[in-house]
């Protein structure tokens, strides 16, 4: 899952697109693209491979404005080429996702059905396509997506602007994180508006962050920003100050992050660790209060990529030191595999960044009642709904 920057601007925002997705790097990406709205329409620069392909782009061919959005693709749906490329352009609508729309076959054949051609091969764009239609058969934009929302299903992050439209962005959410980040008021009461995959991603434009829950669709102007949760009521979501870390953002003396992953492990080792040592007693804090592993007959550790590859350390560790037999499981197989649980086991969910689609998507699988998970992410020491670990008997 990748990364999504959109701005709601007071000046140019083309660079700063650019630079919040060279924040994003780290997560990994196959193309990235921006769009931009001009007094015409919506204009898209895209590009196959790293930012620098996008920023030769952008340089023989500039793209200036004050309101626009940048993604950063790992494709899951569509080859890596340039018409896969995100944003994606239907009418007057112009959308980023980050995530997968399960559904998207279906929708496709009945819009195919109803005349609409198709640019790309992703599941993101029956996004603009349906949110398109809706505004073509006389909806406003926020009654559009807010329509398209309903015939979608899956996992998404998603940030659309609209042609003609030059204080209006709209965020949604479900199962893909997704911040707003508030800029500084000026003497007329308006202020630039930011949203982000990633806080991380905002932290060079705005201090002050909201996470979306699942089901918000948020509603961005320079006077207001309003969000709306899944039954359409208007919420409050908490005012977060961020603090980054230059570390986590950039490559360092690095010639890329792998490299600097490697070198930087001593180092993540301690971060982790360190909130959870009791270093009067040189002994571990209790992790998780309220799961007994005593009564469990084995771990079920369920990640994907890297995290995998880290649960078969865990594997021996658990294995040798609690004596409790542990199955590793890929998280994209497990919710389709047919479970043979005793209801006594324990499932860690393992995730680099917290944001794994297919893990995420694991959980809530195997877990329904989010109410009984336990929730811890590390290093960072925060509870939150995006790295899980839950008793078997709670399902
Ligand atoms: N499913 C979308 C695609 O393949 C979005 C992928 C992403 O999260 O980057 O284009």
């Amino acid at each position: 899952m990748c990364g999504i920057v959109g701005i709601l601007g007071s000046a140019n925002v083309t660079e700063r697109l650019v630079a919040g997705l060279a924040r994003l790097e780290y997560r990994g990406y196959d193309s990235a693209g921006v769009a931009v709205l001009q007094p015409d329409g919506v204009a898209m620069r895209r590009a196959v491979g790293k930012l620098d392909s996008l920023r030769v782009t952008l340089a023989a061919n500039p793209l200036s404005g004050l309101i626009g959005i940048g993604h950063t693709r790992w494709a899951t749906h569509g080859a890596a080429t340039e018409a896969n490329a995100h944003p994606h352009h239907a009418g007057p609508v112009t959308v980023v996702h980050n995530g997968i729309i399960e559904n998207y076959a279906d929708l496709r054949a009945e819009l195919t059905t109803g005349g609409a051609v198709f640019s790309s091969q992703t599941d993101t764009e029956v996004v603009a396509q349906i949110c398109a239609r809706m505004m073509a058969g006389g909806l406003e934009p926020v009654a559009a997506v807010a329509a398209t929302l309903g015939r979608i299903m899956g996992a998404y992050a998603l940030v659309f602007i609209f042609d003609g439209e030059d204080d209006l962005m709209i965020a949604a959410r479900q199962g893909s994180p997704l911040a707003i980040g508030y800029g500084e008021t000026d003497a007329a009461g308006d202020s630039e508006m930011f949203v982000g995959s990633d806080a991380l991603a905002l932290a060079a434009f705005s201090q002050h962050v909201s996470y979306l829950d699942d089901g918000d669709m948020a509603v961005l102007t320079h006077r207001r920003t309003v969000i709306l949760d899944r039954a359409g009521a208007e919420v409050v979501r908490p005012v977060q100050e961020i603090v980054a870390e230059s570390w986590a953002v950039d490559k360092g003396p690095y010639r890329h992050f792998m490299a600097k992953e490697i070198f930087e492990q001593p180092e993540s080792i301690a971060r982790a660790l360190r909130g959870l040592v009791n270093h009067q007693n040189g002994c571990l804090k209790p992790l998780l209060a309220g799961v007994d592993f005593t009564t469990a007959d084995r771990v079920v550790l369920v990640a994907c990529g890297t995290a995998h590859y880290a649960c078969h350390i865990a594997k021996y560790w658990i294995e040798r030191f609690a004596s409790l037999p542990v199955e590793i499981e890929i998280a994209s197989e497990f919710r389709y595999r047919d479970l043979a649980l005793s209801g006594r086991e324990i499932a860690i969910f393992v995730s680099q960044s917290g944001e794994t689609a297919d893990t995420l998507a694991a959980l809530k699988h195997l877990f329904i009642d989010k109410d009984t998970i336990f929730c811890r992410m590390w290093p960072h020491g925060a509870a939150t709904d995006d790295a899980a670990l839950v008793t078997g008997e709670e399902r």
